[in-house]
């Protein structure tokens, strides 16, 4: 699991109803989620949740540190937890599962300085597209 909560509590975030189910939402392995699909998942525990108060609580858990925005398709942004474990994207084209993974190189150190244009770097993303198991078998 992702301690989420516990981080969150850790650092005395003020805990309500609302913020509550959208943490626990959130907490997990493996989690990538779109605001629409936060916002089903608290309303399914908490009806009267809003989405205002999803997407507030998301820019709230962004502007901490607690969740970062991820980009893996062309669709909507999706919020993930493992946010103090730098990791990078698998991605299956059929079903859209995510998954986190570890590269055993580091994609910064495999730019060379004669490709980094002068820049100086701060983050990279790589996301890897295929076909999950279960999608590959069925196709
Ligand atoms: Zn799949
Ligand atoms: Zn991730």
């Amino acid at each position: 699991m992702s301690d989420l909560l516990d981080r969150l509590r850790g650092r005395g975030w003020r805990m309500t109803a609302q913020r509550r189910v959208i943490a626990e939402v959130l907490d997990g392995d493996h989690v990538h989620l779109t605001a629409d699909e936060v916002h089903a998942r608290a309303a399914a525990r908490l009806p009267e949740i809003s989405r205002a108060t999803v997407y507030n609580t998301l820019g709230e858990l962004v502007s901490l540190g607690e969740v970062i925005e991820v980009s893996t398709d062309r669709r909507a942004m999706r919020y993930d937890p493992n946010a103090h474990r730098p990791h990078q994207h698998l991605v299956c084209g059929q079903c859209g599962t995510v998954r986190d993974v570890h590269p055993t190189g580091t994609p910064l150190a495999d730019l060379p300085e004669s490709e980094r244009f002068g820049f100086t770097i701060s983050a990279v993303d790589v996301t890897y597209h295929g076909l999950c198991p279960s999608c590959a078998s069925s196709a």
